[in-house]
């Protein structure tokens, strides 16, 4: 059986959870998700998501508990971590925010909110590479990635990148575990 951990400072757990769960039933999987919300439990996970709230908040717990340095670890080890919305923005290599520590481990830089900037939220259907049909993305206060080093764009919107991958991580500006599709978290995971 696998472990699976999701950062728990704040944002959906469960709907993560259950996404992931629903992933690896796809592949005959089991899956035990463990929260992380301190050092000592990202070491024993196979693979790891890190989901949306505030990026500034997510960003002080995990360098205060030090599981910045384990996450580091753990995509250094080549395991997949799924880094959304504000984890994306946590996950990058530059929030243009010095509130956000970033951990650097996908080579994009984002802006904060500045998807929100007209509208705070919206819906869009996406096509997503490496998915057949379109995947239904729902954006809140949702980062732009304004600048693509390394990484690889799977899905725009608008002409600006909302899905990327960077080796072992897969980033999205949007919310995959709102939507009851887990097939970004097999994407990330399992693919
Ligand atoms: N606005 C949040 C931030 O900048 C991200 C929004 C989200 O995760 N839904 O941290």
């Amino acid at each position: 059986s696998l472990t699976a951990g999701v950062v728990a400072v704040q944002g959906d757990v469960s709907e993560h959870a259950a996404a992931i769960e629903s992933a690896a039933a796809a592949h005959d999987k089991s899956v035990d998700v463990r929260e992380i919300r301190e050092s000592g439990i990202v070491p024993e996970c196979d693979l790891l998501a890190i989901p949306g709230g505030e990026s500034t908040t997510i960003s002080r717990l995990l360098a205060r508990e030090g599981i910045d340095r384990e996450v580091q670890a753990h995509v250094a080890d080549g395991k997949p971590l799924l880094a959304t919305c504000a984890g994306l923005i946590v996950t990058s290599s530059d929030a243009n925010d010095e509130r956000v520590d970033t951990l650097d481990l996908l080579d994009v830089s984002v802006q904060r909110n500045a998807f929100g900037r007209q509208k705070d939220s919206f819906e869009a259907d996406l096509d997503v590479s490496g998915l057949d049909d379109p995947f239904h993305a729902v954006f809140i206060r949702a980062p732009v990635i304004d600048d693509v080093g390394d990484a690889e764009v799977l899905a725009t919107w608008d002409g600006r990148p909302v899905a990327v991958r960077d080796g072992p991580v897969l980033g999205t500006s949007f919310h995959p575990e709102l939507t009851g599709d887990s097939r970004i978290h097999d994407l990330a995971f399992f693919e």
